[in-house]
């Protein structure tokens, strides 16, 4: 029985041509490229494009700087990201510009259509202009206070710390990112989408709350939340018009019958989508009108999907759809939304070297599924910031992916090569039955297509011990010593191996959207084509042949993450920003340097200090206390000894909860304004104040609490 499958246009949101993809980005391009994955499992249909988005004033001025032309930039970018993603097994089906043909024709029709439908009108406005570089700013070169909630250093058009919108002239205290001018008002004309006009209002506030045609919302609650808070109460408007036009020079589409005025980049990115997925149907042969004209949309049940970040929900919830629904296209089904990524429960730093590129975690040959997998373990469909927390990312690749899921294989697939021709024989039913039972395979397929990435490999993992305590169990090495030779006993083994491997199997189709790179070499492995998600109902019988077992995985050390930051610090030097150059500037009154002779130390000197390996069971900040932060910390001793820490500027107590560390055990017992403070945990700092910050160390996995460092 077969059952009818889903048609789906997937988008990502587009990345700017304006520099590297960074782990931050990659958040929301995994997420939905193991959606895209799962569905083609199921069987469904599905189209999954997206491009660069090219146009405005930093694409021109970036230009500008190298002395290129602004078509050159964006064409050697474009190259760049879809090398990053292609590495990272985000695997595009078209890969395409708004700078492209597709992508002005598009635009040009919403926009007359739009107009046509009465919802476009210009208006003289006051713009920005900046009076040094003698052009009018575009937002992002525009910063000021938000409006809204008074946060510094905001860009022109939308606000970073609490999201809002709003146009460039609302700032307070504006400045020109390009020069440092102030800049002064003046008189232009725009073109505005009618946004705060009734009839959008209302289509927006009912397209909102409807469900699609199976029941499924439109977006994560939190961002319906949003919705409502934005379109205010029915009958109130809070909507303002939106201006879609920029004066030259700038770099873009030239409005239709409107020389010199051009469409703002946030008006075709969107429609960017639409040209790439033109642009791929054309070279496929296939007609986008079923996906995208809202009369055949409907009749062929196709959908339309969009992963956003929350970072441009407001662009993506309210503007487009509208814009869509007047220009006569059909809108979006559903919006999924990832949030931010912090790294060790900080904002991406340049300074910390957590700001990190792509192709520097390539660079460093890390394996691109090692992060899939991390990122897919911490994924729900809630709009949360997830936290790469560095150390948790070797515990767990270490822990899962090498010493749970590949150890099954490599623990039982030399005995079939060695002992029985590479021939599977029977498996144990009983313990395959927990792989194939027909609860967990809905449950699996429920968190994959909700996008609760987490739940699911939760349950994979939960399976992958049911397997492992099915090998420890069975212990082949042992049967296979068989010093008797006795055929029962090779039976056995003959069955063990082959029930390991098929479990194997069965977590190696659940974990395949999320590691496609190892899984692939999992199928040629047991010689079969590739997975589809209907294979978890049957192993692979007596007699089916496989191939000779190659090491599928390698274990992650904590010195390659920290060559990653050490890399992703160094990159920065050339990109300080005007403000912090100005402070390097600075004199400095360096300390005059002591004549000093290195002095040296008996290593019976350093034998004096007792160093141990500390496991934080327990942190906290301390009332009162503006450096402090209270670790209670086992050295596998009785009970933990309590520490007062000068780490609060650098550490936030949650997260350091179960982080090995090193302490001074040693040190004589000193008691401050809040307690008895029992040793003293190690951390670097850079005393010359150029690196801010503060770096407690950690030992390589495996280390133990209370083991000696010397
Ligand atoms: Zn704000």
């Amino acid at each position: 029985m077969s059952t009818p499958s889903r048609k789906i246009f997937v988008t990502n949101a587009l990345p700017y041509a304006n520099g590297d993809i960074h782990l931050g980005h990659l958040v929301g391009y995994v997420q939905a490229d193991i959606w895209v994955r799962f569905q083609r499992m199921l069987g469904n249909e599905v189209h999954y494009v997206c491009a660069d988005d090219t146009h405005g004033a930093p694409v021109m001025l970036r230009a500008e700087k190298e002395g290129i032309t602004p078509e050159e930039l964006v064409s050697r970018v474009r190259g760049e990201h879809l090398r990053d993603f292609t590495d990272f097994g985000v695997a595009f089906d078209n890969y395409h510009s708004t700078h492209s043909p597709e992508n002005r024709a598009y635009a040009e029709d919403i926009y007359k259509k739009l107009r046509a439908a009465g919802m476009i009108e210009t208006r003289a406005i006051e713009q920005y202009y900046d009076p040094v570089k003698q052009m009018f700013l575009a937002d992002r070169f525009i910063k000021g206070e938000c409006p809204k909630c008074a946060a510094k250093d905001q860009y022109g058009d939308s606000c970073e710390v609490c999201g809002a919108a709003y146009a460039p002239t609302e700032l307070k205290n504006p400045y020109s990112a390009v020069s440092g001018a102030t800049p002064e008002l003046r008189s232009s004309e725009h073109f505005f989408f009618r946004l705060s006009d009734p009839k959008a209002v209302e289509f927006l506030r009912e397209w909102t709350r409807a469900t699609n045609a199976d029941g499924s919302r439109r977006m994560p609650p939190e961002a319906s939340n949003k919705m409502r808070e934005w379109l205010g109460e029915a009958g109130e408007n809070k909507l303002s018009d939106w201006d879609i036009s920029r004066d030259a020079p700038y770099f873009g589409f030239e409005i239709p019958d409107a020389p010199g005025k051009y469409f703002y980049v946030w008006l075709d990115a969107p429609i960017g989508y639409l040209a790439s997925f033109k642009n791929y149907a054309d070279r496929v042969g296939f007609d986008v009108a079923d996906y995208i004209d809202p009369v055949k949309a409907e009749a062929a049940g196709t959908e339309m999907v969009h992963f956003i970040g929350k970072d441009i929900l407001y662009f993506h919830a309210l503007f487009w759809p509208a814009m869509l629904k007047f220009a006569d296209y059909r809108t979006p089904n559903f919006l999924n939304v990832n949030g931010f990524l912090t790294v060790d429960g900080a904002k991406m730093s340049k300074s910390r070297g957590t700001f990190i590129t792509a192709r520097s975690y390539l660079e460093q040959k890390l394996n691109p599924e090692w992060l899939r997998y991390y990122y897919a373990a911490k994924l729900n469909s809630n709009i949360e910031d997830l936290d790469l927390s560095l150390d948790d990312f070797v515990a767990k690749v270490n822990s899962d992916l090498v010493g749970k899921f590949v150890n099954i294989a490599s623990r039982s697939a030399g005995f079939i090569s060695r002992r029985f021709g590479g021939k599977l024989g029977g498996s144990d039913a009983a313990a395959l039955a927990p792989f194939m039972a027909e609860e967990t395979i809905a449950t699996l397929t429920r968190a994959f297509n909700d996008r609760d990435y987490s739940s699911a490999l939760r349950e994979i993992m939960r399976l992958a011990d049911v397997a492992n305590v099915y090998v420890n169990e069975e212990k082949p090495w042992e049967l296979a010593k068989n010093p008797d030779n006795d055929p029962a006993v090779a039976e056995r083994l003959h069955r063990a191996c082959s029930t390991a491997l098929n479990q194997f199997r069965a977590l190696s189709i659940m974990l395949k959207p999320v590691l496609p790179t190892l899984v692939a070499r999992v199928e040629s492995f047991f010689d079969v084509a590739p997975f589809a998600w209907r294979d978890l109902a049957a192993p692979l019988p007596a007699g089916h042949a496989i191939n000779q077992y190659a090491h599928l995985m390698t274990r992650v050390e904590r010195k390659q993450i920290d060559a990653l930051l050490e890399a992703n610090k160094e990159s920065l030097v050339t990109e300080t920003k005007p403000v912090e150059a100005a402070k390097a500037a600075a004199p400095v009154v360096a300390a005059p340097a002591k004549a000093e002779e290195p002095t040296h130390i008996s290593i019976d000197d350093f034998a004096k200090v007792d160093l141990r390996i500390a496991r934080i069971v327990a942190a906290e900040h301390v009332e009162g206390a503006a450096k402090l932060i209270k670790l209670m910390l086992d050295i596998g001793e009785d009970k933990p000894r309590q520490v007062f820490a000068g780490i609060k500027s650098a550490y936030d107590p949650a997260l350091l909860v179960g982080r090995l560390t090193v302490m001074v055990a040693n040190l004589a017992p000193r008691k401050m304004k809040f307690g008895m403070s029992e040793g003293m945990v190690l951390a670097a700092s850079d005393d010359k104040g150029e690196v801010p910050g503060l770096f407690i160390l950690s030992p390589d996995s495996g280390a133990q609490p209370g083991m000696r460092v010397k």
